[in-house]
């Protein structure tokens, strides 16, 4: 068959297939299956291994199996309640007896009329000597004789509600066997080699029919490298480009001088080395696109500070991207503090900005008066303009999606990247997704710095808490406390920021609190943490907004309610908000279940980002911990970072390889548009 038939085929609509009608087929568009080509990617989400057949005198009670028998007769019982009723029917294949069990069908007994062969699969339970199924999966055996795919290994499909399992697999089965020769090879001939592949078509097949555990394996492995290695083909060929290009010259200037020396401090090893990688990248005259990764209070803003001064001295411009309006504010507040007095124009740009203000930042940034210009996504809009934009940096890159990055970077000629996460990946994982950064590591904090200690108590202990933050107020310490979201869902008794707020400000009537959450005006928002910062409030009550980034050395205790709701890297970010000066920081969980909680146990014991990050990994997967769940390029049906880091390995390899070798014009069709697509995704 041709490409082009093939590609007919494949994106015929699912609604023009015999037995989809309308209702159903508007329940597969919301799984996001529209055609055919579709379907035969929508993996099962787990098997059933049903190659147990046996004869009901072979059941075992409790292991799950298949049994071939035929209907002796069928009972329906009226039970307690409208419509519900219990259905029997026994069964016997000859060596005994099996009564299957099922509520409220309705029709049931019809279908199994007496002497109908039937195939069963169920767990089977013992029940006064005879064997009993309680609605177990069955199919009327028409062919006997035919080798039914009900006892195999059975695929599970991610299910919604309104298309039944067995539907669903029937459609998905029947597609399969009628397209999968047609699923077109993406990879090229040189790699499915190398790498001992299946074809394509084959492993579509055995992902929805596997023959046994050890050819699924081999299928999964075969998609997981296709999907990993059109990744790294993608961040390959943007690190060539970008290899190929020229852009502003770094170097240490009078500005970059005048701001290292004006430092209050003594920059770490760590900082110095990351800022020579940086300038020594950024003399080679291409453009730098380097990820910072550091632990929280590892001090990654001054790095950044340092590079955009370095940038100044060249004469060129500067974006910095924050992903709230709180670090926005903080960001800018501090590229000022070191920037401003050298007679370099900086300024905030945010949604809620009076016009005049605005305008003001739009031409300060248009005829370049303005270098530094620090925002929220409001960065992003096509409104603003820079006459000369010579770097971008992005704080907090975790919490940005790839598309929004690239669309900045759309606006200048070729402008440098500066990226800083505080979500510590290990370095192989890092290099697979973001195979097209380089990469610096911040390994040590600030001197002076002790640990800060984290406990988790329960809420019998909030007495004993609030002696204790009155105490540690009254020495001259700042308290943040977090609550998880602003109003009480309905039904659910989630501790609310400002019912919290209004009963501390009871309780703890000398100390002066301010509140912040999300749902505040930004002004509001500001003056909360203004205060805070001055010390003219002692206690910040908040939410998650609070999470990255805000920096206020003064504070020493955090207090978490339900942590058990965060992820263990949005804990240590949290935690992260206390210890930065030279106070003893603690961090305190005030957790629903204090004693029965490993997790935490896990957080409490270490202060190390790396640890954690590598904790939560095994917990909560690559994609939520990087930001990569959005991560347009990322979005993979098989292949899982984690699980897969060898193989993305040589993916990577691979990918290198073969564009330095071959290019992209040597890949097959199906690929090549793949890839276009998604680097035009990227740049949109
Ligand atoms: P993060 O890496 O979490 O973004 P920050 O850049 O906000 O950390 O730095 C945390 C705090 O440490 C800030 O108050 C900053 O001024 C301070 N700091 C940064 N570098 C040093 C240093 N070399 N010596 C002492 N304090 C420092
Ligand atoms: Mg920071």
């Amino acid at each position: 068959m041709d490409r082009k038939t093939a590609e007919k085929n494949l994106s015929l609509p699912l609604s023009a297939l015999k037995g989809v009608g309308q209702r159903r087929s508007a329940l597969l568009e919301k799984l996001g299956l529209r055609t055919v080509e579709d379907m035969l990617y929508l993996f099962p989400r787990r098997y059933e291994d049903r190659r147990s057949v046996k004869k009901i005198t072979e059941l075992v009670p409790g292991a799950p199996a298949v049994v071939y028998a035929t209907v002796c007769g069928v009972d329906v019982r009226p039970l307690p309640g409208r419509g519900r009723r219990l259905i029997t029917c026994r069964l016997s294949d000859g060596s005994g007896f099996l009564d299957a069990v099922w509520f409220n069908r309705r029709g049931l007994e019809n279908t199994l009329a007496k002497d109908t062969p039937v195939a069963l699969y169920g767990t089977p339970s013992l029940r006064s000597s005879v064997f009993e199924m309680t609605e177990p999966e069955f199919e009327v055996v028409k062919d006997k004789g035919e080798k039914s795919p009900f006892a195999g290994i059975v695929p599970v499909y991610p299910s919604t509600e309104g298309l039944p399992q067995k539907w669903f697999r029937g459609i998905a089965r029947a597609l399969v066997e009628q397209y999968h020769n047609q699923a077109e090879e993406e990879l090229p001939s040189c790699l499915i080699e190398k790498n001992a592949l299946m074809p394509i078509s084959r492993a579509i097949y055995e992902m929805h029919m596997p023959e046994s555990p050890e050819s699924w394996k081999e299928a999964r492995r075969r998609l997981a490298y296709g999907e990993l290695f059109t990744l790294q083909l993608t961040l390959a060929a943007s690190r060539k480009e970008r290899a190929e290009s020229s852009a502003v010259l770094l170097k240490r200037g009078a500005l970059f001088e005048a701001m290292t020396a004006s430092l209050p401090f003594s920059l770490t090893a760590s900082q110095r080395r990351v800022i020579d990688e940086i300038f020594a990248d950024g003399a080679s005259g291409r453009p730098i696109s380097r990820l910072i990764q550091g632990d929280v209070g590892s001090g990654k803003t001054l790095v950044a500070i340092a590079f955009a001064a370095g940038l100044c001295d060249s004469g060129a411009q500067c974006a910095v991207l924050a992903p709230t309006e709180v670090l926005a504010e903080q960001l800018h507040a501090q590229t000022a503090k070191y920037l401003a007095p050298l007679g370099v124009g900086c300024a905030l740009i945010k949604s809620q900005l009076p016009a005049r203000e605005r305008r003001a930042v739009l031409s300060g940034a248009a005829d370049g008066s303005l270098s530094v210009v620090t925002g929220t996504q409001a960065l992003l809009s096509d409104e603003i303009k820079f006459k000369n934009l010579g770097a971008v940096i992005i704080d907090e890159q975790q919490r940005f999606g790839v598309r929004q990055r690239a669309r900045l970077l759309k606006s200048g000629a070729k402008p440098h990247l500066i990226m800083m996460s505080a979500t510590p990946i290990p370095r192989t994982m890092a290099l697979t997704l973001y195979g097209d950064l380089d990469i610096s590591v911040i390994e040590d904090k600030p001197a002076g710095r002790a640990p800060v200690e984290t406990r988790i108590i329960g809420r019998d202990q909030l007495a004993k808490l609030l002696r204790f933050i009155a105490a540690e107020i009254l020495s001259g310490g700042r308290v943040y406390w977090i609550c998880p979201r602003v109003e009480e869902d309905d039904g659910s008794d989630l501790p609310a920021a400002v019912k919290r707020f209004e009963w501390l400000e009871k309780k703890l009537p000398p100390v002066k609190m301010s509140l912040i959450h999300g749902q505040m005006e930004s002004a509001d928002k500001e003056a909360a943490i203004a205060g805070f910062r001055s010390g003219l409030s002692q206690l910040l009550v908040g939410t998650t907004v609070l999470e990255v980034g805000v920096d206020v050395p003064e504070a020493t205790v955090i207090v978490i309610e339900s942590p058990e709701r965060y992820g263990l890297s949005q804990l240590h970010q949290l935690r992260g908000r206390v210890g930065r000066g030279t106070r003893r920081g603690l961090c305190v969980l005030l957790s629903l279940l204090p004693e029965d909680n490993e997790r935490l146990r896990i957080f409490a014991s270490t202060n190390d980002g790396f640890e954690i990050a590598k904790a939560d990994l095994e917990l909560r997967g690559a994609g939520e911990i990087t930001g990569t769940a959005q991560h347009g390029l990322a979005r993979f049906r098989v292949a899982d970072l984690q699980k897969d880091y060898l193989l993305a390995e040589t993916a990577r390899d691979d990918a290198r390889e073969f564009l330095e070798k071959e290019g992209l014009e040597a890949l097959p069709c199906a690929m090549r548009e793949k890839i276009a697509a998604m680097r035009a995704e990227e740049l949109s």
